[in-house]
């Protein structure tokens, strides 16, 4: 794919903390305490290093590993070589950022006020930096991908998900942004610029590979559309045997379409008796599937007495075709009912777009760019509700992190060495 990120080398450093800087450069002169720091470190994160696949020393460090200190920039920092596999790897202390010239703190300031959606260039002026820098660090850390950094926080791989995609723009160009969430993470935040069932597949089939990858076994159970036909066939395609349901959400709201030249308080009343109906339906758990058939016959013979017999019958083909799908989500309770939590997470990603229109550009990094932006989204703590305050998306949803700064966690998560 033209857009894809870039392969890049095997990247496997680690992000370590060492609380301050004081302790990193006290470490820095004694092999044997340094090793022991940094096992340490690893054994509480429940984290192990990504060796080749024909290693047979395990996932982590050893006392014969080869130890060199070298000079990066003016610092010096540890790179350890696995005696078994060659792998090498190049401890980074926390208060670096890996290739960059820029200080967390400053990286930090100026991603929170990007997530928060200040424009990249005003971003650029607070924080005395280029807009460009504050684009490619967005881009660095989005090349780690949402599955790996998800499961690495022990998110279980979701079984009900919500999918749909965000039309964008980039520059002229038609753009879409093909979407999973579960709750209030994302796992998935593609690219690409058709809307066939056959784009889609290739950019939803990433997600797919990716938790495959880290469980064989995975399957989906249910997913909710909005009833796209693109959407709804490139889920079947990935997803054979996965619930398919549609929002009731968007049920309600395009009913009022299904209805024409008839006046407005009518189409209001209909509209509010269908929530009603498809609210009670939920309510009713066992009797829910029989008793939605019926009430929507019910319906749309009501529909007809009010508003006529060509109305009526429209609204009768259109239950006809929209049905399995409101049944998908009244059969099972674990069914996310509505997508509610999707245009949420896709309004705050086309902010933060919006205010970076600037740096769309058909040949940028967008799908490392988004994957950074998805990243912040399930990282950065926030405070809608008293009940979630300072918690991030992954923690709301039953993860963990490893420390309580988000910026730092960004930093160690993103870390390519561990596996
Ligand atoms: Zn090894």
């Amino acid at each position: 794919m033209e857009h894809a990120a870039k392969p890049i080398r095997h990247n496997r450093t680690i992000t370590v903390n060492f609380r301050d800087e004081a302790t990193y450069f006290a470490l820095l002169g004694t092999t044997k305490a340094f090793v022991e720091f940094v096992l340490a470190f690893l054994l509480a994160l429940g984290f192990q290093l990504l060796h080749k696949a024909s290693c047979s020393a395990g996932g982590s460090l050893t006392c014969h590993s080869h130890y060199a200190r070298i000079r990066l920039g003016g610092l010096t920092i540890w790179r350890v070589q696995c005696t078994a596999c060659k792998a090498v790897f190049t401890v980074l202390p926390h208060f670096v950022l890996r290739y960059r010239s820029l200080r967390p703190e400053v990286a930090r300031d100026a991603l929170l006020a990007t997530h928060g959606g200040l424009s990249l260039e005003l971003c650029a002026v607070i924080h005395h930096l280029s807009p460009m820098a504050l684009y490619r660090l967005v881009c660095a850390f989005g090349q780690q991908s949402l599955v790996k950094v998800l499961t690495r926080c022990r998110l279980p791989l979701p079984t009900y998900v919500l999918a749909d995609e965000k039309h964008s723009r980039c520059l002229t160009e038609k753009v879409y942004l093909p979407t999973i969430i579960s709750g209030r993470v994302i796992w998935h935040l593609g690219y690409t610029e058709h809307a066939s069932a056959a784009a889609l597949t290739e950019s939803y089939g990433t997600f797919q590979r990716a938790a495959s990858q880290q469980e064989p076994s995975y399957r989906v159970r249910g997913i909710l559309t909005d009833g796209f036909d693109s959407t709804t066939k490139s889920m079947r395609t990935l997803f054979p045997g996965a619930r398919l349901g549609n929002c009731l959400r968007h049920a309600i709201n395009k009913l009022p379409k299904q209805l024409a030249a008839i006046a407005l308080p009518v189409r209001k009343a209909l509209r509010s008796q269908f929530h009603t109906l498809l609210h009670h339906a939920r309510q009713r758990k066992g009797l829910r599937v029989f008793a939605l058939g019926q009430r929507l016959r019910h319906f749309a013979g009501h529909v007809t007495r009010t508003a006529g017999a060509v109305n009526g019958e429209r609204v009768r083909r259109w239950f006809q075709d929209k049905k399995a799908g409101w049944y998908a989500v009244l059969e099972d309770p674990r069914m996310p009912a509505t997508s509610t939590l999707l245009d949420q997470a896709h309004n705050a990603i086309e902010r933060k777009l919006f205010m970076m229109k600037g740096f769309h550009y058909p040949r940028g990094s967008q799908q490392a760019f988004l994957t950074g932006l998805a990243h912040l989204y399930n990282l950065v703590p926030y405070q809608r509700r008293a009940k979630h305050a300072g918690q991030c998306g992954v923690e709301v949803e039953g993860g963990t992190v490893p420390t309580r700064d988000w910026f730092l966690n960004l930093q160690i998560l993103t870390s390519g060495g561990f596996r």
